[in-house]
C-alpha cells in the first residue's frame, strides 16, 4: 500500500488525502494547529463560498496564468460540486457563487473531516513540518515531535493569508531547500490605505459604490474606514494595486459613490432638483442627502471643492458640474495594503513552471505542490477555494496512482 503524507490539513490538503485514500492509498495528515480546516471554517463570512458557476482563467493571477486555465480545465466547476456531494453537502448558488446548502462553512470542514475518519486517514494535529527530505525510499517529512517515512509527499501548507500565528510560517523555506524557486508571498484580496484626509470623515460608512483601477471596475458594498477602503469591490482590485505599489509609492484608485446612475442621470436631477427651488436655487447638501449615504456630503464636498451651504441653480455652473464629477469619480491615493494577517489570500508562491499538471514536483518525482502555495491566486468569488479542491484532487489521484516513487 502507498504510503502518502500531506503536510497540511486545509482545503486543499483535505482533498488531496481524502482523493488519495479513495484510490486505496495509506494517507496520514500532518496538521500544525489543534484542528484540521481552520481557515476553511471562517470562509466566504462563515459561509464558504466553495466555487462559482461563471469559472474562466480570468479569474487567477500568477506568474504563468496557463496553469490555472490547465488546472480549471482538469477539475471543473461540475467535479467540484461532484466532490462536495460525495462528502455529503448539497450546493446552493447566489449570483454564480456555490455554497454549501446550509450557508456554514464549519459543515463543509465537518463533512471533509468526516470522510477522512471513514477512510481511516491518520490525522495528527499539532504537528509542525520543518523540513521534507528525498532519500533513496521515498522521504522523510520531519515535524518539530517526530520524523515520518513516505513515499510521496503533497505540500498543502497553504500561506500566512489570514493567518495569526505565532510560530514562524516554514512553508517557503521548505520548498526552498527542495530547490523550487518561490516568488515572494504578497498579501492580495485585501483592504487598500490611504491618508486623503477623507478617512476620519467617512469611517464606518458602508455603501454601494464601485471603484476602478487599470480600466478594471468593480461594484458592491465598499466599507469606508478610518484606514481606507474596503469590502469585495476592492479585494478584487487589490492585487493589480498591490502589484503597482511594489515600484510606485502610491496608486490613485478612482470611486463612484453611485453607480446606479449616469452622470448625465445625475446632472439631471440636480437640474430638477434647482428648477424646483426657484431662483434662490438649492443648497448642494440639500441636494446630496438624497443621493449620498450623511456622512459622505461634506467628503464629496470638501473633494470637489464645493462648500456645503454654496446654491447650486438650474444653470448649473463649474462648481456643480465638479462636483457631480467628482460623486461619480472619486480619486482617492492609496499607499498601502493591509498585511497578511487581514488578507484573504497572497499572491506569488512556488513557481508553477516547476510543478506538472499533475500537482507534481518537476524537480522531485513524488513531491507535489498545491493551493495557495502555488503561485497562483484567484478573485473574490469561490476562485481560491475551487483552485484548492482542483490541486488536491489532482495531486491526490496522482500520488496515489501513477506518480509519486512506487
Ligand atoms: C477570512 C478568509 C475568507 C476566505 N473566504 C474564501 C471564500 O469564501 N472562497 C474562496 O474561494 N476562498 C476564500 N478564502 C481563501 C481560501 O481560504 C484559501 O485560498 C484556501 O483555504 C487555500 O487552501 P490551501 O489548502 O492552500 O491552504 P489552507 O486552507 O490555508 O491550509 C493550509 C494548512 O496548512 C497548515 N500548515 C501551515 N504550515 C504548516 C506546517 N509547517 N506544518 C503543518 N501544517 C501547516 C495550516 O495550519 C493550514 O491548516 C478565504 C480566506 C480567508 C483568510
Amino acid at each position: 500500500m502507498k504510503k502518502i503524507i500531506v503536510a497540511g490539513g486545509g482545503a486543499s490538503g483535505m482533498a488531496a488525502a481524502i482523493t488519495a485514500a479513495r484510490n486505496g492509498a495509506a494517507v496520514t495528515v500532518l496538521e500544525k494547529k489543534e484542528q484540521v480546516g481552520k481557515k476553511l471554517s471562517v470562509t466566504g463570512n462563515g459561509r464558504c463560498n466553495f466555487s462559482n458557476r461563471t469559472m474562466s482563467a480570468d479569474f487567477y493571477h500568477g506568474n504563468d496564468a496557463s496553469f490555472a486555465a490547465r488546472v480549471i480545465s482538469r477539475f471543473t466547476v461540475k467535479d467540484a460540486v461532484d466532490f462536495m456531494h460525495s462528502v455529503g453537502i448539497l450546493e446552493t448558488e447566489k449570483n454564480g457563487g456555490l455554497y454549501p446548502v446550509n450557508l456554514q462553512a464549519q459543515a463543509v470542514t465537518g463533512a471533509l473531516y468526516a470522510e477522512m475518519k471513514r477512510l481511516n486517514i491518520t490525522v495528527v494535529t499539532g504537528a509542525d513540518v520543518t523540513g521534507v527530505k528525498r532519500n533513496e525510499k521515498g522521504f522523510t517529512v520531519r515535524t518539530t515531535a517526530k520524523d515520518y517515512s513516505a513515499d510521496a509527499v503533497i505540500l498543502a501548507l497553504g500561506t500566512e493569508a489570514g493567518v495569526r500565528d505565532k510560530n514562524p510560517y516554514t512553508a517557503v523555506k521548505i520548498l526552498k531547500a527542495l530547490g523550487h524557486h518561490v516568488y515572494p508571498q504578497k498579501p492580495v484580496l485585501t483592504q487598500l490605505y490611504g491618508k486623503n484626509g477623507t478617512e476620519d470623515w467617512w469611517n464606518g460608512v458602508r455603501m454601494t459604490g464601485a471603484v476602478s483601477y487599470n480600466g478594471v471596475t468593480e461594484c458592491g458594498e465598499l466599507q469606508l474606514t478610518r484606514e481606507g477602503i474596503s469590502g469585495i469591490p476592492v479585494f478584487q482590485i487589490s492585487h493589480s494595486v498591490s502589484e503597482a505599489l511594489r515600484s510606485e509609492k502610491e496608486a490613485v484608485v478612482c470611486l463612484d459613490l453611485i453607480p446606479e446612475y449616469t452622470e448625465e442621470e445625475l446632472r439631471e436631477f440636480f437640474k430638477m432638483r434647482a428648477a424646483a427651488a426657484g431662483k434662490d436655487g438649492v443648497t448642494a447638501e440639500e441636494i446630496l442627502q438624497g443621493v449620498l449615504p450623511r456622512k459622505m456630503i461634506p467628503v464629496a464636498s470638501k473633494k470637489a471643492g464645493f462648500k456645503r451651504d454654496a446654491r447650486i441653480y438650474e444653470q448649473l455652473d463649474s462648481g456643480a458640474e465638479n462636483l457631480i464629477k467628482t460623486i461619480k469619480s472619486f480619486p482617492y491615493t492609496v499607499c498601502g495594503t493591509g498585511d497578511m494577517s487581514m488578507a484573504q489570500a497572497a499572491s506569488g508562491g512556488v513557481d508553477t513552471r516547476e510543478i506538472k499538471d499533475t500537482m507534481e514536483s518537476v524537480k522531485i518525482p513524488g513531491l507535489y505542490v498545491t493551493g495557495e502555495l502555488l503561485d497562483i491566486d484567484g478573485a473574490c468569488g469561490g476562485y481560491n477555494l475551487h483552485f484548492a479542491w482542483s490541486t488536491g484532487v489532482l495531486a491526490g489521484e496522482d500520488a496515489s496512482c501513477a506518480g509519486g516513487t512506487k
